[in-house]
């Protein structure tokens, strides 16, 4: 059998890629950082539909909290294939604003987290594994107020194209899902409805994305049929971009 680890799956896009993965036959390790509740739901989802999965805490902006996380996804499955780094924050603000602290954390999670969540794969993940960073649309765009949140996601591109040329000699691919806006807590928190609806309206479909459009995608690059798709930023924003 096939395992899953999935990085911020207790809700929004991390949350879709793991019931989309469990659908598609892989066992799958549902890592969180503080939401037991969610995280329980969404692992007696996957069982309820007859799939295997794991609940583990585990703050990825800790390297040996993530060596604990593998872990325990090696100690319950037979060893992992995939692995989907969807944990992150969202921080917007003007560059002459923004704290230090702030940018400490979304560093802490963003690109150390994704760091070490790629780093700890590349020791452990099966021959044709899968890794898989969430980048965003939002480098594209460059609208001011991302300049730190921006930062860590073209650090997290930089390293996909690097690492998949590592660990592409064992059939490892390894590539990045880039999300327009999509209808989840990070995106929605902290906006008013006329920021909602303005960037909606950005796209040509006139509507948010949602966790399973960006699931889909993550399912077909973590699938055996992506063999040959590998250091790819893949965009998936109904067309803003
Ligand atoms: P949500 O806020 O809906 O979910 C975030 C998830 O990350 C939660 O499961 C949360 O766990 C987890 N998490 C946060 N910090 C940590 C940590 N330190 N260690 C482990 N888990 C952590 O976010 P989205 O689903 O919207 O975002 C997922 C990814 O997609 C992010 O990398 C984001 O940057 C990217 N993205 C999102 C877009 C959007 O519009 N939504 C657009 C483009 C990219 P807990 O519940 O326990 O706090």
């Amino acid at each position: 059998m096939r395992t899953a680890i999935v990085t911020g799956a207790s809700r929004g896009i991390g949350r879709a890629c793991a019931i989309t993965l469990a659908t598609q036959g892989l066992a799958v390790v549902v890592n969180y950082a503080g939401s037991d509740g969610e995280a329980a739901q969404v692992v007696s989802e996957i069982e309820n539909a007859g799939s295997r999965a794991l609940a583990v805490q585990a703050d990825v902006a800790s390297a040996s909290d993530v060596a604990r996380l593998f872990d325990q996804a090696e100690a319950a499955f037979a060893g992992i294939d995939v692995v989907v780094s969807s944990a992150g924050v969202m921080t917007t603000g003007h560059i002459a604003e923004v704290g230090d602290d702030e940018f400490d954390r979304v560093i802490d999670v963003n690109l150390r987290g994704t760091f070490n969540v790629f780093r700890e794969a590349a020791r452990r993940v099966r021959d044709d594994g899968r890794l898989i960073g969430l980048s965003s649309t939002t480098l594209a765009l460059n609208a001011p107020g991302y300049s730190l949140y921006n930062a860590t996601k073209g650090a997290v591109e930089g390293m996909v194209r690097v690492v998949a040329k590592e660990l592409g000699g064992r059939g490892i691919t390894v590539n990045a899902v880039a999300p327009g806006p999509v209808e989840t807590g990070l995106f929605l928190d902290g906006k008013s409805d006329a920021d909602v609806q303005r960037m909606a309206g950005m796209a040509p479909q006139k509507r948010l994305g949602q966790p399973d459009d960006i699931a889909a995608l993550v399912a077909f690059l973590a699938s055996p049929q992506a063999a040959w798709v590998s250091g790819q930023i893949v965009r998936a924003n109904g067309g803003i971009a």
